[in-house]
């Protein structure tokens, strides 16, 4: 309602919104000699049963002025013009006439229900909405209201009078400057006063049951009111009053400053609201704001105030970060406006108004602080102090602030003031570095690129982080490419750009932590919520999802793609789409919580986890989390909350710049005996390899001996095998199958197709000893459906197949996974990342509850696991998935070292092999495709042995040596025993072409 009439009828008129509530400030211009204006004269009666007031306002117009009266919000009983009755309508014009006029209106107004901005009822009085006839001009105001005896009254007033007759107390308000409306508040207050200076008091109005805290808020609007003389010149009315109001209102009001019972009680409005206030006193009220021009009041009452206050603590570079997080969480390309667009905010909490608020406070505020950067401090409080006073009592406007600071710092701030108040768009930096040793010096250059369509100019700090310290630079950027070459005596670790957050800008993504806000704030947004049986229990959630428009699927309409490309909020720990992104949930069972994660799809987005122990606590919960969108976690117990924390982010925009390399002690390498010795204890002991790297498969062999030296109890993980050929795998380790049927059946070929020779002594060696060889991995063909279509393409039986925790989040792993999909992407479109991010996962996840089922069936037995160096990742392949299911289990990984770069924590222990080759196969050197009479020759290679011989292109392989070729398949099974130099016999059919189609079947020698 409030903001409805504000809005359109009265556009000068200020709300700011703090903290929890709405702050008004109505601001009063003209000075008091200004020609005649217009007068309106009030007198009010209430009937607090009725909750009804009626009142005579009597307006005297000036001659040849023209106003417009709004009875808007008001019942009219009487109205006359110079004595003549006139129809009542909205909104009443009075032309312009040779003599003064005279406006006589009777009205009433009932006040029920609970509103904002009107109360009368028994406890007290507060109007501040539409409760008095209004001119759409500024005039004088008198205003006298008879109220019950034990009730005191306030209203914007320099001087307030009262009388008592029989019960009903009759109270005068006397207020100088032209105002468009009154507010008025009474109730049973306890009334207490202090000087402020001779001829200013300081008076508080709170409830009896409050009055124990109006001490220590006199004392802390003293300070502020002593702090603000001092930094910008006299208060500007003879008295000032903190009231309570019984309604949940945080305004400031000429005079006055209304603050809700609730507020009032909160322990830390002392010190911030409450001076954010006091302050409007000057700015907003004596300064008004000419809104039509763009609002700099809350900027600069933000700035000298809220980020004043953290400064005072020294905690001001983390409130501008929390600022630049709000701002970056709520306002985006879409909603972004100039800072000079901003004209007020209202007290309405919908995301679309946090985005104004983030620019006209946020943003604005940020202004202020660059601004005094730009000048320094003493031409800053000069510009501020000469701009209130030359403006008091009037309207103000950008220009006028900064032709105020442009004066009083020799400097001309237009070119400044234009970039932050006319753009829209926000910096975005990107730092870069190269480093190279000249003449006995270490030369760093920094290149720092404005990734924004056009460059600002900013004055970038940096501090340049060596082993002996830091130093700090400024660099002034005025292009899109900014470079900066320093000269160091030490190596340079790190550079940290606008460390402190003295910048307007857009944090990089590792600035930005994971917040509720960013949910909040987001444009694509998803709510995945459980099947009927758990829905109860966030019904009050859902509630607030959709009073947010937040799109909303249950658990079996939505699939993993629909997690993609926007912030998704889960509903439940145990839905089974979080769990696909991160493993099961550790959230508490008591209470209500929610943790606020980066979306592992998307960078840029959000998941939020919401967990509720029951009804009960989620609607004690749900209205109270617009208040908490900062934090990372929340954990509520019966809507009190009990732990909130914020994720922890990088401070400035950090580049590594110098990682030295890592080496290894001589005196520490160990002898492959004393690795194993080493690693007797472990349970699990992994052994990367480079899937065609010989030496690597040798190194698998000897470490296989070595454990099963120790002990017999050895398992062989292989992801060389998928989980249905464990059967298979399980008869030619008993000895019932040969090799050849074992190749055949297991589809060793088809299915993983490197050379078999590489594995076979493992496998050998395994038979040998009847050590089981558990194959860990997933069927190719599911995973290539989760990759190109998601899980949700599954049917339940393979669902039935894939683990369903699965984490997406362990840090490291999608850098990892990104840099190998660059490697091997290009043939996949960059979209598919996710595909193959998801599939990478779900292969590490079923090796690892292969791992983990193995071992729990079997506690006696080790395992040693044999799969590519990308799944033997310590840190995030399958050995955490393993501990994450086993969470004591002892683990170690060896690798083979590469002369490549190796990250320290990709293994325990480094072997350095020398390289061994593969005597060359026996191979016919042709290309092959299955037909359904044998492999039929595609092609052959340049020096195909094949082709020397004369098999051609189109030839059908029908046997070799005379074992019968049905497939590929058979082909490289019989292959694998024949050498390179020797003779074999391939028959052939061969089709001739021409008038008679005929078939020749040929026996062909060819030598390997
Ligand atoms: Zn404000």
């Amino acid at each position: 309602m409030r903001k409805s009439w504000n809005r359109l009828k009265h556009a000068r008129h200020l709300l700011c919104l703090l903290l929890l509530f709405g702050l008004l400030i109505l601001p009063v211009a003209q000075s008091a000699a200004a020609p005649r204006i217009p007068q309106q004269q009030l007198d009010i009666a209430f009937d607090l049963a009725g909750h009804r007031l009626t009142g005579t306002s009597r307006i005297t117009i000036p001659a040849q002025t023209a106003v417009t009266v709004s009875l808007i919000g008001i019942e009219i009983t009487a109205l006359q013009l110079d004595g003549v009755p006139l129809q009542a309508t909205e909104q009443v014009s009075i032309p312009p006439t040779a003599k003064d006029r005279q406006v006589a209106i009777s009205f009433s107004k009932t006040v029920a229900g609970s509103q904002t901005d009107g109360l009368i009822d028994h406890t007290g009085i507060a109007l501040t909405g539409l409760w008095h006839p209004r001119l759409d001009t500024d005039c004088l105001q008198e205003l006298t209201v008879a109220i019950p005896k034990q009730f005191e009254a306030i209203s914007e007033a320099e001087e307030i009078s009262s009388t008592v007759a029989g019960n009903i107390r009759t109270v005068r308000f006397r207020f100088d400057h032209p105002a468009d409306s009154l507010n008025f508040v009474a109730g049973p207050y306890v009334v207490e006063h202090q000087p402020i200076t001779p001829g200013q008091t300081l008076y508080s109005y709170f409830f009896t049951e409050d009055k124990e805290l109006a001490a220590e808020y006199r004392k802390k609007t003293l300070a502020y009111l002593k702090r603000y003389q001092e930094l910008i010149g006299p208060y500007p009315y003879k008295r000032f009053s903190i009231v309570e109001n019984r309604l949940p209102t945080g305004y400031a009001i000429p005079t006055f400053t209304l603050l809700g019972q609730a507020v009032v009680r909160l322990p830390f409005i002392t010190e911030t609201s409450l001076g954010h206030e006091v302050l409007h006193s000057w700015f907003g009220n004596a300064v008004g704001v000419d809104a039509s021009q763009g609002n700099w009041c809350e900027a600069l009452t933000t700035y000298l105030a809220d980020q004043a206050f953290a400064a005072d603590k020294r905690t001001d570079a983390g409130f501008r970060k929390q600022q630049l997080i709000t701002y970056q969480s709520y306002v985006g390309a879409d909603n972004t406006k100039a800072l000079k667009d901003f004209s007020g905010a209202s007290n309405h909490v919908a995301s679309g108004d946090k985005a104004n608020r983030a620019v006209g406070y946020d943003k604005g505020s940020m202004l202020f602080h660059m601004l005094l950067r730009e000048i320094g401090d003493a031409p800053f409080y000069a510009g501020l102090r000469e701009f209130y006073a030359r403006f008091r009592n009037q309207q103000a406007t950008w220009q006028d602030l900064a032709a105020s600071f442009s004066t009083s710092s020799h400097q001309n701030l237009e070119p400044f003031f234009s970039q932050w108040l006319n753009r829209a768009d926000v910096p975005r930096l990107e730092l870069a570095d190269s480093l190279k040793e000249k003449d006995g010096q270490i030369e760093l250059t920094l290149t720092i690129k404005q990734l924004q369509e056009k460059p600002y100019r900013l004055r970038l700090p940096l501090d340049i982080v060596t082993a002996k310290g830091k130093e700090r630079r400024e660099v002034t950027l005025t292009d899109t490419e900014t470079k900066l070459t320093v000269s160091l005596a030490d190596y340079p670790t790190l550079v940290i750009g606008d460390p402190d957050y003295d910048l307007m800008r857009s944090l990089a993504p590792e600035e930005l932590p994971p917040t509720w806000s960013r949910f909040l704030g987001a444009r694509e947004r998803l709510a995945i919520i459980p099947e009927t049986e758990d829905r109860q229990i966030y019904a009050p959630f859902i509630e607030l999802l959709t009073s947010m428009d937040c799109p909303v699927k249950t658990a079996s309409e939505a699939t993993d793609k629909d997690l993609a490309g926007k912030s998704v909020i889960f509903l439940g720990t145990d839905s089974r789409l979080a769990r696909s992104l991160f493993a099961p949930s550790t959230q508490s069972a008591s209470g209500f919580s929610l943790e606020a994660r980066e979306n592992p799809l998307t960078p840029g987005q959000v998941a939020v986890l919401i967990a509720s122990a029951s009804a009960a606590e989620t609607a004690a919960a749900a209205p109270k989390l617009t208040h908490y969108g900062k934090y990372s976690a929340l954990h509520f117990n019966l809507g009190r909350v009990d732990r909130k924390t914020i994720a922890e982010t990088d401070q400035g925009i950090r580049l590594a710049i110098d990682t030295p390399p890592w080496g290894i002690a001589m005196p520490q390498a160990l002898s492959f005996a004393a690795i194993m010795e080493q690693i007797g204890d472990k349970r699990v002991v992994y052994v990367g390899e480079s899937h065609t790297r010989n030496e690597d498969h040798l190194l698998q062999l000897r470490v296989i001996r070595g454990l099963f030296a120790q002990n017999p109890k050895l398992a062989i993980g292989m992801e060389m095998f998928s989980r249905e050929a464990q059967p298979v795998l399980d008869r030619y380790v008993a000895g019932e199958l040969s090799e050849k049927e074992f190749l055949k059946q297991s589809g060793y070929f088809s299915k993983w197709s490197f050379d078999y020779r590489l594995y076979r002594e493992i496998i050998n060696i395994a038979r040998r000893n009847k050590l089981p060889i558990i194959a860990l991995n997933q069927e190719k063909e599911l995973v290539s459906k989760v990759f190109k279509e998601g899980a949700a393409a599954l049917t339940a039986e393979e669902l039935a197949k894939i683990p369903a925790d699965r984490d997406l989040t362990l840090p490291g792993y999608r850098e990892r996974i990104t840099d190998v999909f660059a490697m091997h992407g290009q043939h996949s479109a960059p979209e598919q990342i996710n595909g193959f991010f998801q599939a990478q996962a779900l292969w590490d996840e079923t090796m690892a509850e292969s791992v983990t089922t193995f071992l729990t069936a079997h506690p006696e037995s080790r395992m040693v696991v044999l799969a590519g160096q990308g799944h033997t990742d310590k840190a995030t392949a399958i050995p955490p998935r393993v501990a994450r299911r086993m969470p004591s289990i002892r683990q170690a990984v060896i690798l083979n070292s590469e002369n490549e770069a190796l990250d320290q924590a990709e293994a325990d222990y480094l072997i350095f092999s020398k390289p061994v080759e593969l005597p060359p196969a026996g191979v016919l050197g042709v290309m092959l495709a299955n037909t359904p009479e044998g492999p039929r020759v595609e092609g052959l290679t340049e020096k195909s042995k094949a082709g020397v011989a004369g098999i051609e292109k189109k030839d059908v392989i029908l046997a070799l040596d005379d074992e019968p070729v049905a497939t590929i398949d058979d082909l490289k099974i019989i292959l694998l025993g024949k050498e390179i130099g020797k003779q074999v016999t391939v028959r052939i059919k061969r089709k001739s072409g021409g008038w008679f189609r005929q078939e020749a079947i040929l026996s062909i020698p060819v030598v390997l």
